[in-house]
């Protein structure tokens, strides 16, 4: 199993294993797309920082998940 892929998880260096940067690689991915606001349900929401969300629609701002507005990432795609 080898993935030759150059992809964003580059910079997060070799300290790494192989597995997470699989892991990360598939959250970014993720993070490109953009997220729902639960609040108004429009596709505004933006991160501020790991863990907080921001919807441009709306205002609202609140914690969530560290890359997802809800961490429910834990439960496997
Ligand atoms: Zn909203």
């Amino acid at each position: 199993m080898t993935s030759k892929k150059k992809q964003t998880v580059g910079r997060y260096g070799p300290r790494y294993g192989r597995r997470t940067k699989k892991i990360i690689a598939a959250i970014e991915e993720k993070q490109k797309q953009k997220q729902i606001c639960p609040y108004c349900e429009r596709h505004t929401l933006k991160r501020v920082c790991a863990g907080i969300w921001k919807c441009k629609k709306c205002g609202v701002k609140f914690a969530g998940g560290a890359y997802f507005p809800r961490s429910n990432i834990a439960k496997g795609e």
